[in-house]
């Protein structure tokens, strides 16, 4: 088993073996990763953690990401930085929402682009929220078709195959402007 080279929402560790310590959290069942890098353990304090590849800088408190969801779990999205206050970023830095307050069935699907704002930073994970009205999926596709598709009150319908699905939108959900960024 190679403990190299883990990516933000892989699993890790059994969270019945193992603690999320810095860069990990535990999604309920497993623990995974919430950065690029190699999984230190610590067998003490039976803490599992991510030793980043690059140190990279951190968001704040505060501030308003954009960027693309990684992992789409049960209770929780991960989600890649690309934009921080409208600035893009290098930093392949992660943040996590936490969902299961939601009430929806499909938060936002792994590749939608999301605005988020940072609510914590704690052992190196950043917290992430979407549940203001201006943040959420800026931009999904059709699960079933790909298809491109189309605000419906507050869900999504395929202009392809039709097919209707939920998502937690953002009020700018499908201002074009977000659609080219990358
Ligand atoms: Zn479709």
């Amino acid at each position: 088993m190679t403990n190299n080279g883990k990516i933000p929402g892989e699993k890790i560790a059994e969270l019945e073996e193992y603690l999320p310590g810095e860069h990990a959290f535990d999604d309920g069942q497993v623990v995974r990763s919430t950065a690029i890098g190699s999984i230190e353990l610590d067998n003490n304090e039976r803490l599992v953690s991510i030793k980043p590849n690059k140190s990279v800088a951190m968001p704040d408190v505060g501030d308003i990401i954009i960027g693309v969801v990684e992992a789409n779990l049960p209770s929780m999205i991960a989600i890649s930085i690309k934009y921080v206050n409208g600035k893009k970023t290098k930093s392949e830095v992660e943040c996590v929402c936490v969902t299961r307050h939601i009430r929806k069935k499909n938060i936002a699907l792994a590749q939608d682009i999301v605005r988020a704002e940072i609510i914590s930073r704690i052992n190196g994970t950043i917290h992430g929220s979407i549940d203001s009205p201006e943040l959420g999926v800026l931009f999904t596709k059709c699960r079933k078709c790909f298809g491109t598709v189309v605000k419906m009150r507050d869900a999504v319908k395929c202009k392809d195959c039709g097919w209707i699905d939920d998502r937690k939108l953002s009020i700018d959900f499908g201002k074009s402007e977000f659609l080219n960024q990358n």
